[in-house]
């Protein structure tokens, strides 16, 4: 039995770890997840009752049910075979050359076909209730550029993985061997030429390194074979002076991507993506076998069983439908209330630290209160849905390809649409019913969907101060985005500004300088943390304990055994090495034992309350700790 003195995570969660099992057809378990799958078991019960006639749809899920009848009939599925796939890759077999390409890559793109030009249309950082054209770097098969090093083991094994499941997914359509082997050779090739210029994770983890706003004129020089002006001038319906790249390097060796003599190479990778896209929603049998890379990935056992497949692929086209449906459902009044109450409480935490500031001048404390105050809160479920996703209707006299491709087409449309126009701050990133927070620093918004609002969150039968080590500390994490790496360089109005005393500026980084290196290098089992990829989530995480350890000492019966034994325990997770791995290149957020260990040390109370000496394994000396917020 470990001690809390030398393990704080493990003396919690040790037991629920031990004898947790992760289900086969998943990488992980325990905390956020197994709330997830709580809300997807009753979504799924709600279903069965309505296919079952025991319940009416109500009008939020009544296209939701129309979809899963088409995801559900595997005997329709298999009568049509691969026959969605083909029809799915003919336009782009067709391209015969690169003249041909350039003709038809903005109807690829309106067609909701993945091409190498990545773009998205999202709010200027500098003028944020404008949105402009971003055009990025596409998306690789590895995690990550550093997963492409020649001393990482799994990069072979993993691409290997991947040419053998494209290869196969092309040769069920019934093309010769020799094609296929070209169509994976040739695209894993592509793949490879990208990885070589696109950013890292961890460099694209500094937002602000982010913004590049060019002339178009100035970005059609830097791709002298691509007809840039004119496929854009085609999807915008108008031609656009300004585009924003956010991947720089990759841009600057974008000449050397986009060129005529890859033609083949682009064709191929086009090709694979298209199969990979496709083939989940065919037959169970090429369903299971399209999903062999990301198992092979994340270390998930098999695939899920064909009932929960068919919900799950339902889901993905109307998550926010179902969210919303969830939200109005399961989240009252009284907990909405609850919760905004909270949220004041923990701003209100925020404004006070502010006056008791003792590292800032009172120029930045009092920019930074201002922004404080203009920050937008979000509970509960949106009030409206973006207009495609409210209009989005099944069409029975089509496939479920032919409807998967009229929702994408829909959604392309939808997004080129906001070109030039102002951001609708009431639409949520996120669905209601996924258990999770955000903080949007060019919105300056937290968001706090219903489904998140549980236990071991969020109980009324648990008390205030294991409320506050749960969802308090949630919270404030998300109101410590706003101030941390990424957030203090946006203002109040969500412009990528710099309103800090540059003096001021230079000790936030000192600071968070501090939280980096005590997270750099640690390890997971065979997995090393970088400390500035996570760095802006676990600035995040150490302000959210702060101030909610805060707010929960104004409550007259405040435990801090409590708060900091919940804290520990909404952090309690069992996962595959493959996909600690697999996290540990691409997310910003530190492993959940981390997010407990590293950060309880530097609190003072911490070591109060539970005797911790320099003897033990959870010492950390008074000079090593770190306070931000
Ligand atoms: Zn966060």
């Amino acid at each position: 039995m470990t001690a809390i003195k030398d393990d704080f995570y493990d003396t919690i969660n040790g037991d629920w770890v031990q004898n947790a099992t992760i289900p086969a057809d998943r990488p992980v378990t325990g905390g956020f997840i197994d709330l997830n799958q709580d809300i997807e078991d009753e979504e799924r019960r709600v279903l069965q009752a309505i296919h079952d006639g025991k319940q009416v749809a109500p009008d939020l899920l009544k296209e939701f049910v129309q979809f899963h009848k088409m995801t559900a009939n595997w005997q329709q599925r298999e009568a049509d075979s691969v026959q969605p796939l083909v029809d799915v890759l003919k336009p782009l077999k067709a391209l015969k050359s690169w003249s041909d390409l350039q003709q038809h890559w903005s109807d690829l793109i309106q067609n909701a076909y993945t091409t190498p030009l990545s773009y998205g249309v999202a709010p200027d950082f500098k003028q944020a209730d404008f949105n402009e054209l971003w055009l990025s770097a596409p998306q690789l098969i590895l995690p990550d550029t550093t997963s492409y090093a020649d001393d990482n083991p799994q990069r072979d094994i993993l691409l290997n993985v991947w040419r053998d499941m494209i290869r196969q997914l092309l040769l069920a359509t019934g093309c010769d061997q020799e094609w296929a082997q070209h169509i994976v050779d040739q695209a894993l090739a592509f793949d490879r030429l990208i990885a070589q210029y696109k950013m890292s994770n961890e460099a694209a983890s500094d937002y602000w390194q982010l913004y590049h706003p060019k002339q178009l004129r100035e970005l059609s020089q830097s791709v002298v074979d691509v007809d840039l002006k004119t496929i854009l001038t085609s999807l915008l319906g108008q031609t656009p002076e300004k585009i924003i790249v956010s991947d720089q390097p990759f841009w600057e060796h974008a000449n050397e991507v986009y060129r005529a003599q890859h033609f083949d190479m682009i064709k191929a990778w086009m090709i694979a993506q298209a199969a990979y896209e496709t083939a989940p929603f065919l037959t169970n049998e090429l369903r299971i076998l399209a999903g062999t890379y990301r198992r092979t990935l994340t270390g998930t056992a098999q695939a899920p069983d064909q009932n929960k497949a068919a919900y799950r692929q339902a889901h993905l086209f109307f998550a926010d439908q179902v969210g919303l449906w969830y939200g109005k459902t399961y989240f009252g009044e009284k907990a909405k209330n609850d919760v905004i109450k909270m949220v004041e409480t923990m701003i209100g935490v925020y404004q006070q630290r502010f006056t008791t500031n003792t590292w800032l001048t009172q120029e930045t404390l009092r920019k930074a209160a201002q922004k404080l105050s203009a920050l937008t809160i979000h509970v509960g479920y949106p009030d409206k849905l973006p207009e495609y996703l409210a209009q989005r209707q099944v069409d029975s006299t089509q496939d479920i390809m032919g409807n998967i491709m009229q929702f994408a087409k829909a959604a392309v449309a939808y997004s080129l649409g906001q070109w030039h126009k102002a951001p609708d701050r009431n639409i949520w990133q996120m669905p209601a019913d996924l258990v999770n927070a955000y903080y949007d620093p060019m919105h300056n918004e937290i968001v706090f969907p219903a489904a998140i609002l549980q236990a071991p969150f969020y109980s009324l039968e648990q008390t205030p101060s294991q409320n506050f080590g749960g969802i308090g500390t949630v919270i404030a994490h998300e109101v410590t985005h706003a101030f941390d790496t990424n957030g203090a360089r946006f203002d109040e109005k969500g412009n990528l500004n710099e309103w800090w005393v540059a003096s001021d500026f230079e000790n936030f980084e000192e600071r968070t300088k501090k939280v980096e290196q005590q997270f750099d290098g640690l390890m997971i089992g065979e997995t090393k943390i970088n400390g500035h990829l996570t760095l802006s989530e676990n600035v995040a995480d150490l302000g959210g304990l702060s101030a909610a350890l805060a707010a929960a000492k104004q409550d007259v019966g405040f435990d801090a055994t409590q708060f900091f034994m919940n804290y520990a325990k909404i952090w309690r997770q069992k996962a595959k090495p493959e996909y600690t791995a697999m996290l540990a290149a691409m997310d910003v957020h530190a492993p959940a034992r981390l997010r407990v260990n590293v950060q309880v040390k530097n609190f003072d109370t911490f070591f109060d309350i539970f005797h911790v000496t320099e003897k033990d394994g959870m010492w950390r000396s008074p000079k090593d700790r770190v306070q931000i917020w």
